[in-house]
């Protein structure tokens, strides 16, 4: 029998983790993300900060923070970046807000970033940050996917295939690599990913207590 004041053996307290999810435009992580924020109550999305126009059905606060390029420079000028980067002709950038404190807690964080990011990241914090890049099935897919979305012009699209080329090769930057070809099949490995990487050793700072609780 367990002393009632701890928690149950099973679910020892954690460190938080930085889970990033990356793709080409259109490969589908925002998708991926949102399932994930509606289906895991333990990982919240840090909100980035961009310049550029919501799209439809996008809120302010929730996807994105929409901010004018004087708000960005004058963020970027008082360091309230964890990093930030060009993307597409628009700035975006990761917020520090709290993300420090609250990993410290067991509060996981998704972020929907680009590889320039990602790599900053990491530099920053090896040890909380799991990489994961999503790969469309195809070029042909990708650009149907980008085309069925509706969301961006014939410019923006043609702008973002060309581009696909160059963030493709920034693969090997990542722990895992993933083909969302069905969405479900694509969601469960995100989720097996997720629920390893919370068990790592190093994350459950619980452990030790209750290992020399076990050793008397
Ligand atoms: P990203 O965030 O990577 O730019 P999205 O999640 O917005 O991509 O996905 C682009 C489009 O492709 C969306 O219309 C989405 O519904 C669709 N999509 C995402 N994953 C799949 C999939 N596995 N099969 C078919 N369509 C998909
Ligand atoms: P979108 O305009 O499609 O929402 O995003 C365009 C690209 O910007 C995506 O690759 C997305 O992951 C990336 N992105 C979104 N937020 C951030 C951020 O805060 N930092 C960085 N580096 N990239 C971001």
């Amino acid at each position: 029998m367990g002393d009632s004041s701890q928690q149950p053996a099973d679910t020892l307290q954690r460190r938080g983790l930085m889970f990033i999810l990356s793709s080409p435009s259109g490969a589908g992580k925002t998708t991926l993300s949102r399932m994930l924020l509606a289906r895991d109550s333990e990982i919240r999305l840090s909100v980035s900060c961009t310049t550029r126009p919501p799209r439809p059905g996008e809120v302010d606060g929730v996807h994105y923070h929409f901010v004018s390029d004087a708000e960005f420079d004058r963020m970027v000028e008082e360091d309230d970046f964890y990093e930030w980067a060009h993307v597409f002709g628009h700035r975006y950038g990761t917020p520090k807000g709290k993300i420090r404190a609250a990993l410290k807690e067991g509060q996981d964080f998704l972020f929907d970033i680009d590889w320039q990011g990602t790599q900053q990241l990491y530099q920053k914090d090896q040890q909380d940050v799991v990489r994961v890049f999503i790969l469309p099935p195809s070029i042909d897919e990708l650009h149907r996917r980008l085309q069925g979305r509706a969301t961006d012009s014939a410019e923006v699209i043609a702008a973002r295939m060309e581009r696909a080329q160059a963030e493709i090769s920034h693969w090997d930057g990542y722990d895992y690599v993933i083909i969302n070809d069905d969405v479900d099949v694509c969601f469960e490995k995100v989720r097996a990913i997720l629920e390893a990487e919370r068990m790592k050793r190093a994350r459950q700072t619980g452990l030790i207590p209750f290992v020399r609780g076990l050793m008397g």
